[in-house]
C-alpha cells in the first residue's frame, strides 16, 4: 500500500495519514463526506507562507483512500513549489474528488463541495482541474469565493500555460544552441490537447518541424492540417529523430524505457511530474546529457493565470508575467550546469529558498 512504512521512526501502516503528511510537512488535511450526495473528498493545504493555498479540484476514480490522500499530498507539494518559483504570493493547495465524473456530478454535490472549501475561510483556493468542467465550477462558487477560472473571468489557463512552455522551451534552446531560435528544430509534442494544440501553433510560428502524437484521433488529423504537422503513432512519439521531446499529455513519460529510446537534446514540455521518480530519471537524464526544463516551472503559465484573477490584475499583465518563464528556466539550466547537479533538484532548492527567505519575514496563515 505504501511505497515506504517508514519515515523517522513512524510507521505508516500504524500511522498513515499524518506520519504522511509530516513527511513533507503539509499544514492541513480537510476529509469531506456528504451521505446525501454522494460527495467524498479530500482538501490538502500544503504550505501557506507565501499566500493562501491555491490549486486545482480533481475528481478522478480512485482504488481507494489511500491512493487518493498519496495524490492530494503530492499535488498540493507541487503546487507550492510551482507558485513558488513563479514569485507568485500563493501557498501549495489541492483537492482531489473520488469519484466518477461521467456519473456522480450535481448541483447539490458541488454546492456541497464549495461549502467545504468555504469552511476553510481563504486560506485554499480552487480551480478546474482533471474531471471538472467550468459547470462544476460554477455549482461551486454558488456557496464559496475561493474559486478562480471561472467562465468570464480569467477563464481557460491553457493558452497562458503554452505561452509559458513555449518561452521556457526557447530558454533551452538558447543554452543548447547558443540562439533561441526554434525554425527548423524537430520538436515533438506528445498530447495536442488544451495545451498542446496551443504550444504547436507558437511553435508553426516559428518554423518548428513538428510531430504530434495523440491518442485521439480526431483532433490529431485536424490540427496536422491546420498546422502541418506530422503525425506519429503515440508509442513511436519516443523513437523518432528529434531535438526537443515535448511532453504534453500524462505524467510519468520520462522512464525507463523511453529514456533508452529517447535521443532528443532537450526535454522540455507541460505536462505535471513527468519524471516517473524524479530522484532516478532526474539524474539519467543529466547524465544522458539532455537538457531538462522541470515541469513545474516550466508549465506555470495557467497559476499564473489564475494569480491574475485572484489580484484583479489584467490579462497583460499574465502573459508578461509568462514570458518571465524564459528567465527562470535559463537560471535553472545554468546553476544545474554549473553545480553539476540534476535540473529538477536546482528547481526545487530555488522554490525553497524563496520560501524559506519569505518565512523569515512573516508567520504561515
Ligand atoms: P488535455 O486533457 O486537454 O490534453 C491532454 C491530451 O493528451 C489529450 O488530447 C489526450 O488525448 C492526450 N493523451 C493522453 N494520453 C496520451 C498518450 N499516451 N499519448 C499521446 N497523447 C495522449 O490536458 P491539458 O489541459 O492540455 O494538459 C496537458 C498536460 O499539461 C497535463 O499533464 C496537465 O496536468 C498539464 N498542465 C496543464 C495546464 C493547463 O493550463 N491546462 C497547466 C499546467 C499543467
Amino acid at each position: 500500500m505504501f511505497e515506504v512504512n517508514n519515515i523517522d521512526g513512524v510507521n505508516l501502516e500504524e500511522n498513515p495519514v499524518i506520519a504522511q503528511m509530516s513527511q513533507y510537512n503539509h499544514e492541513q488535511l480537510l476529509f469531506c463526506n456528504d451521505n446525501a450526495t454522494g460527495l467524498k473528498a479530500i482538501i490538502a493545504v500544503h504550505n501557506t507562507v507565501l499566500g493562501p493555498a491555491l490549486g486545482g479540484t480533481r475528481m478522478w476514480t480512485y482504488n481507494n483512500e489511500m491512493e487518493a490522500l498519496k495524490d492530494v499530498l503530492r499535488l498540493s507539494r507541487g503546487m507550492t513549489y510551482k507558485n513558488s518559483i513563479s514569485g507568485l504570493n500563493l501557498g501549495g493547495g489541492k483537492a482531489v474528488i473520488i469519484g466518477d465524473s461521467r456519473k456522480m456530478k450535481s448541483e447539490a454535490y458541488f454546492r456541497r463541495f464549495g461549502k467545504f472549501v468555504n469552511s476553510l475561510a481563504g486560506k485554499y483556493i480552487t480551480a478546474e482541474d482533471v474531471g471538472i468542467s467550468p459547470i462544476d465550477m460554477r455549482w461551486v462558487s454558488m456557496e464559496t469565493n475561493h474559486v478562480v477560472g471561472l467562465p468570464g473571468k480569467s477563464g481557460d489557463p491553457s493558452p497562458v500555460t503554452a505561452r509559458g512552455t513555449y518561452v521556457g522551451i526557447k530558454a533551452c534552446a538558447k543554452e543548447v544552441y547558443g540562439s533561441d531560435s526554434l525554425s527548423g528544430k524537430k520538436i515533438a509534442v506528445q498530447g495536442v490537447g488544451h495545451v498542446g494544440e496551443y504550444l504547436v501553433q507558437y511553435l508553426s510560428k516559428e518554423n518548428a518541424e513538428i510531430y504530434i502524437s495523440d491518442i485521439h484521433g480526431p483532433s490529431l488529423k485536424r490540427i496536422s492540417d491546420k498546422y502541418g504537422a506530422k503525425i506519429v503513432a503515440p508509442d513511436d512519439i519516443y523513437d523518432i529523430d528529434m531535438d526537443i521531446f515535448a511532453p504534453c499529455a500524462l505524467g510519468g513519460t520520462v522512464n525507463d524505457d523511453t529514456l533508452s529510446r529517447l535521443k532528443c537534446v532537450i526535454i522540455a514540455g507541460a505536462a505535471n511530474n513527468q519524471l516517473a521518480d524524479e530522484n532516478i530519471h532526474g539524474r539519467v537524464v543529466m547524465e544522458k546529457g539532455i537538457v531538462y526544463a522541470p515541469d513545474f516551472a516550466l508549465n506555470a503559465g495557467g497559476v499564473i493565470n489564475c494569480f491574475s484573477e485572484v489580484e484583479g490584475l489584467p490579462e497583460s499583465w499574465a502573459l508578461a508575467k509568462a514570458d518571465e518563464i524564459y528567465n527562470t528556466i535559463s537560471e535553472i539550466i545554468k546553476r544545474a550546469m554549473k553545480e553539476q547537479r540534476p535540473a529538477y533538484e536546482i528547481a526545487n532548492k530555488m522554490a525553497e529558498e524563496r520560501i524559506e527567505a519569505i518565512s523569515k519575514i512573516k508567520l504561515p496563515m
